[in-house]
């Protein structure tokens, strides 16, 4: 329950009550009421038990002040689950499915061997990304593909996708490799759609970690520009740095990007049938977002907003269909090369 001293409750914390909803795993609810002269009471009705953290932000951009209230789950809730728990519930209800069987009798590993694909819509919230000539955001055209490619993906057999992000909402990069981490990801796709300084920039481009230096000096400079998100929500970065640390000195590291190369060769091969290609080979740079030391992990620049016949292309619903579909078929030919093993994809290199 959070106690805030005003007056009013303002159109922002009023709309605050539709956003939760019922497939939350850890909230069930949130009511704001004016509670007495000069007070209003949020409260949260929680699933689970949970550790809060409050912090502020200052404004930036188009946001005022800000109070965020992080919500951390005592006991992780894995989204893969609940997503398979939701569905199976829903096929129960319209009888196409037993009845539960009770947990001693449940058999074990009774879900087949999904592969999961983390899809990771860039920037979002007070970090737009790059902007275009006609005023498109690239965080909004991430997100629109990443929600076209994730229903593609959940339409295929073997395969479920989740997002690292639904809504326009801020995101920590680190926080987006331990979302693909906790959901036991077997790749990682970040979604950009990014600018150069001359206008004429163009076509897609496909990255993949680089352990050493990026392999040109375009690709450090993009690198650095990605990595800035992590400056703007003034989050603290202690956790994401000891992690770093400690997994770079991995050497699984290695064979993962082994792997992201495969995949963003495939993906890359695709995307060259609906686009030119920005750089005929998979350009390698040290991008933060794609650290997880044992996901596959690549980052997509579908186009380049910064060039206004790009930047139109990129808002045609037909045109983003057929981005999502280049990232899927690439996708797809890596996972017939190299199926979901057992424990992830690297377990038994
Ligand atoms: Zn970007």
């Amino acid at each position: 329950m959070l106690e805030l001293e005003t007056t009013e409750i303002s159109p922002a914390l009023a709309e605050l009550q539709g956003k939760v909803t019922v497939e939350d795993p850890y909230v069930q609810g949130l009511r704001v009421a004016r509670n007495r002269p000069g007070i209003v009471r949020v409260v949260l009705d929680l699933k689970t038990e949970v550790k809060p953290q409050v912090f502020t932000l200052k404004p930036i951009g188009e946001y005022g002040h800000r109070l965020v209230l992080d919500i951390y789950p005592t006991v992780e809730v894995d989204p893969l689950i609940a997503l398979i728990e939701k569905e199976e519930r829903e096929l129960r209800e319209k009888k196409l499915l037993p009845p539960q069987i009770k947990p001693e009798e449940k058999p074990k590993a009774s879900v087949a061997r999904l592969a999961t694909i983390v899809i990771d819509p860039g920037h979002g919230g007070e970090d737009p990304g790059a902007l275009g000539r006609r005023g498109s955001r690239e965080k909004h055209i991430t997100l629109t593909i990443g929600k076209r490619l994730k229903a593609l993906i959940d339409a295929e057999p073997g395969m479920r996708a989740v997002l690292t992000r639904d809504g326009d909402y801020y995101l920590p990069l680190h926080v987006r490799v331990d979302k693909a981490r906790k959901v036991r990801a077997d790749l990682f796709v970040s979604i950009h759609a990014d600018a150069f300084i001359r206008p004429n920039a163009r076509g897609s481009s496909v990255f993949a970690l680089s352990e050493k230096r990026a392999t040109s000096e375009a690709a450090r400079w993009l690198a650095n520009k990605e990595n800035d998100a992590d400056l703007i929500g003034g989050v603290n970065l202690d956790v994401k740095d000891k992690y770093l640390a400690q997994t770079l000195l991995d050497l699984s590291q290695t064979a993962t990007i082994d792997h992201s190369l495969r995949l963003g060769n495939s993906v890359l091969k695709k995307l060259g049938g609906v686009n030119t290609l920005h750089k005929p080979r998979v350009e390698q740079a040290s991008f933060a977002v794609l650290k997880a030391p044992d996901i596959p992990s690549i980052l997509v620049e579908t186009a380049f907003i910064s060039n206004p016949e790009e930047e139109k292309r990129l808002n045609d619903e037909g045109y983003q269909d057929q981005l999502a579909r280049a990232i899927l078929d690439g996708i797809r030919e890596y996972f017939t090369k190299h199926p979901p093993r057992p424990h992830g994809p690297l377990a038994q290199n």
